[in-house]
């Protein structure tokens, strides 16, 4: 076995929310690597934070008011870029977490990218499509000053989808008086999306699991996987996984999951799922729910539904020799060196799941360029750079001897505070 478990990580305890999440592990990274104190304080704090009012005249003729934020974490290797979700508890600080990660996500993939993210808090499954355009349209509006294709470019997240990404470039637009496609990634492909966007982030996942599994001499034929989340993220993994031939033991969604030794028909779930939008009354296995799922027996572990599933309770009792990360921020901090002394392999997210923005870079390449390539280059392309990006930060794990996830942090604070000394500070 390498080497890249043996670090005496610090183990600290009691995060109280992602940010704090975030910047424990961004602490850890510094310290091994010995950062600067000026060059730690910049990065430790994002550039600019943004919270908007957003009022919508809702089907039933009330007014009713949500907030909106986009947090600017940097854009010192370029335009700010990150994704904006719509969820009833998002808040500032997840949305200054998910903003960090969207920098180091970008500099380990090698894009020309700082790091940003956005959210508006509602119930999106409460609002009509209508309401859901309106709601969109105005925090777009609000959002003139922040967003643009050289300035920050926003993508999907979670609850958010091509159709809203649509809204925003039209409003953006029109405002304008314009068509301005690079002003927002993750489009539909008929208006300036990129072939291969919608599976991307699944596709780097299924990638960095069968280059993990290169390492650690795991058979990709007939391994077994457990897929937390049944969404855009872990479908697609578990589609792809499937057809490399693993046995995907267990899936779920936000209405519980399933289990099944011989493996599961993922084509199959994903055409219920098509159907009947859940899981739920489907018949793929045993009943289980979200925990329980975490803990199955199965070699590769991919959580791919929300922040902090694995912590200090469970991480001691997870099976799986390899986790994959196809959420932002699945596992908390204080898992993370239970998993390290156990020896299990963590592929974090801000590696794993970079699929996404990696196929949005090419997104905005071509809406740049005006031309638009096959699907087959695209994801040639994505193999190429997620498999570059695996090995970077797997190497640097080697040189520190470190896991993979304070590697990647690592890796991420080297480029950008490299690039930060180079332009220098203005004032
Ligand atoms: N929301 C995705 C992420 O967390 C994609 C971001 C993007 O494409 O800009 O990585």
């Amino acid at each position: 076995m390498s080497n890249i478990y043996k670090e005496p990580a610090p183990y600290h305890k009691g995060e109280a929310n992602p940010f704090e999440s975030m910047l424990i592990r961004f602490d850890q990274a510094a310290q091994i690597y010995n950062l600067d104190k000026g060059l730690y304080n910049y990065l430790k704090h994002p550039v600019k934070q943004v919270i908007v009012s957003i009022p919508v005249q809702m089907d039933n003729g009330n007014l009713e008011v949500f907030e909106g934020y986009r947090v600017i974490h940097d854009n010192i290797l370029g335009p700010s870029k990150g994704g904006i979700r719509y969820a009833p508890d998002v808040d500032i600080e997840e949305v200054k977490a998910l903003a960090s990660w969207m920098t180091w996500k970008c500099a380990i993939a090698n894009l020309p990218f700082g790091g940003a993210k956005g959210g508006i808090k509602c119930d999106p499954k409460k609002l009509s499509v209508g309401e859901l355009e309106k709601l969109t349209r105005r925090y777009t509006a609000n959002m003139l000053e922040i967003f643009g294709p050289d300035i920050d470019i926003p993508a999907p997240d979670m609850n958010t989808d091509e159709q809203v990404m649509a809204w925003i470039m039209d409003t953006y637009s029109m405002h304008k008086r314009k068509t301005v496609t690079g002003v927002v990634t993750g489009k539909p492909v008929i208006i300036g999306g990129s072939r291969g966007r919608r599976e991307a982030t699944g596709r780097g996942v299924m990638i960095a699991t069968l280059a993990a599994c290169g390492k650690i001499n795991i058979e990709p034929a007939g391994m077994e996987v457990a897929v937390q989340g049944f969404g855009n993220v872990g479908s697609v993994s578990a589609k792809l996984l499937f057809e490399k031939g693993a046995k995907i033991v267990a899936i779920s969604d936000v209405t519980g999951g399933f289990y099944n030794k011989d493996g599961i028909d993922i084509p199959a779930a994903i055409e219920f799922v098509k159907a009947h939008k859940t899981l739920e009354g489907s018949d793929f296995g045993t009943p289980i729910t979200n925990e329980e799922l975490l803990e199955i027996d199965c070699k590769v572990l991919i959580p791919a539904a929300k922040e902090d599933q694995i912590n200090a309770d469970n991480a001691s009792r997870i099976k799986a020799t390899l986790i994959v990360e196809g959420a932002n921020g699945p596992t908390k901090a204080e898992a993370d060196e239970i998993l390290r002394s156990r020896e299990i392999m963590v592929i974090p997210d801000i590696l794993a799941n970079s699929g996404g923005v990696i196929v949005s870079y090419f997104e905005w390449v071509q809406d740049r360029l005006g031309y638009f390539w096959e699907e087959e280059d695209v994801n040639g392309r994505l193999n190429r750079m997620m498999t570059e990006a695996f090995d970077a930060v797997y190497f640097t794990a080697l040189k520190y001897n470190s896991t993979l996830r304070l590697a990647a942090y690592i890796y991420a604070i080297d480029k950008v505070s490299q690039v930060l000394k180079l332009r220098g500070i203005y004032g």
